[in-house]
């Protein structure tokens, strides 16, 4: 196969900075278009709802690359510019405000979008939402200003902006319409764990809740919430919370539109293969839009900066003519108050759980197994267990259940086959 000679980027997200990166180095000399909607370089978003939102890490550390890197290595950046469709026939990129971009690769790395609320008064001026460096910039004054916060989602992201808020000496509701948090994310056991140290810390939690509507002259000043029970929600169960701004974290979804309206085939975001392309064999996909099959877990889309990072190596090696299949065990992080939190696998398709007390306060680990395979670690200041259980799983293996549990086994001596 002919290496393609122009290659178009689209999306400028951490997975197009490694993207420009991998190829450059993996010896593309043509020419490479990174286009993005934002006006951004390619930043990373995991300090955005953690040191950033609190003020502890400068913007010019969140760029993935200084502007200096895509000028040495010779790529064309067309940032603030929306690509309005992709033209297969023609091997071009339609841009919004005029103008094609020919391609010869072309990599759709368009990463996902906050999901918004839709409730009455969900466009009053304090609704923030945590996604882009926007985002944050646009809600620091607001908690500079304190009061009393309601947070919507009890994911990562709203726990993490809870203890920002919390830190930052608001008072702070968060309302998760789960019976547990992290229902989407983490074992029962990591959400306990971290439902204790929010409370213990002074966030109310309050779960089974979701917002009714959002009132307020102009901007918020109340939240009514109801009940959500697990087929109904119970609106005689209706509570108004004064607050003087909202944060939601409510998810996100997968900016696929225009791979679907090129008739490239899509379901929960871009479908691909284990080689990042998609079924135009000259267009790839990868990180948080991309829908790939996992020898572990089926079809998974992830939305990690791991996987993002690893499939931007994986289109880079496959478009200059390799032949890699992406294969990684799912990493993830997490900061919250004085808790690191560090999980490898996934947790799905477990059918045992076992907690393993840590060592030092507020910590701990969660062992998740499929029968009796180890599938995923859940750790909370607990590095070694999370560095043990990772290479466990890569390797295949699955450390005894009932030595994990007991602490007075130290992992090192714990037996794994
Ligand atoms: P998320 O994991 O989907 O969590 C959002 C949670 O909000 C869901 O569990 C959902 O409950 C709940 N929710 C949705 N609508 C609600 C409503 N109206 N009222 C109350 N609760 C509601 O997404 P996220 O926390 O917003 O995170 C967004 C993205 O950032 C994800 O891609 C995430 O992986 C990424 N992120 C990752 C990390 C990390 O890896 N450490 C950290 C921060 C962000 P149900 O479960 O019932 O639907």
């Amino acid at each position: 196969m002919s290496h393609p000679e122009r290659i178009v980027i689209v999306g400028a997200g951490h997975a197009s900075a490694q993207l420009c990166e991998s190829l450059r180095r993996g010896g593309h000399t043509g020419a490479i278009t990174l286009i993005g909607e934002e006006t951004w370089l390619p930043y990373q978003r995991p300090p955005l709802s953690k040191a950033y939102l609190l003020g502890d890490f400068a913007r010019e550390r969140l760029f993935v690359k200084p502007e200096s890197f895509y000028a040495e290595n010779d790529i064309t950046l067309r940032l603030g510019t929306e690509v309005e469709a992709i033209d297969r026939a023609a091997g071009a990129v339609r841009l919004a405000g005029g103008g094609m971009v020919g391609y010869d690769a072309l990599a759709l790395l368009t990463g996902a979008r906050v999901r918004t609320l839709d409730c009455p008064g969900a466009q009053l001026n304090g609704v923030h939402y945590v996604r882009g460096i926007d985002d944050i910039d646009g809600l620091m004054p607001a908690i500079g200003r304190g009061g009393r916060a309601v947070v919507i989602g009890g994911g990562y992201i709203g726990l993490e902006a809870a203890a920002v808020l919390r830190k930052k000496g608001l008072e702070v509701t968060l309302l998760h319409r789960s019976s547990r948090l992290l229902s989407r994310v983490a074992s029962a056991q990591t959400a306990a764990f971290f439902k204790e140290l929010h409370e213990d810390e002074g966030v109310h939690i309050r779960l089974n809740q979701t917002v009714r509507s959002i009132e307020g002259a102009g901007r918020v000043e109340k939240v009514e919430i109801e009940r959500v029970l697990v087929d109904h929600v119970e609106r005689a169960a209706t509570v108004e919370i004064e607050a003087d701004l909202v944060v939601a974290g409510v998810g996100v979804l997968p900016n696929q539109r225009l791979a679907a309206e090129a008739g490239l085939l899509t379901e929960n975001g871009i479908l691909v293969d284990a080689q990042c392309r998609t079924s135009d064999p000259a267009i790839y996909a990868a990180g948080d839009v991309a829908e790939h099959p996992h020898g572990d877990y089926g079809q998974i889309r992830l939305e990690s900066v791991q996987n993002a990072l690893d499939q931007a190596k994986i289109c880079a090696a496959n478009m200059l003519g390799g032949s890699e299949v992406y294969a990684a065990t799912p990493w993830f992080w997490s900061d919250q108050f004085d808790v690191k939190f560090q999980s490898a696998g996934l947790p799905q398709g477990f059918t045992r759980a076992v907690w393993r007390a840590g060592e030092k306060p507020r910590s701990g680990s969660c062992w998740l197994y499929a029968e009796d395979k180890l599938i995923c670690v859940e750790a909370m200041n607990d590095p070694r267990a999370y560095m043990m259980g990772k290479r466990w799983i890569e390797g295949g293996l699955s450390p005894d259940a009932v030595q994990i549990a007991d602490v007075g086994v130290a992992l090192k001596a714990v037996a794994a086959g």
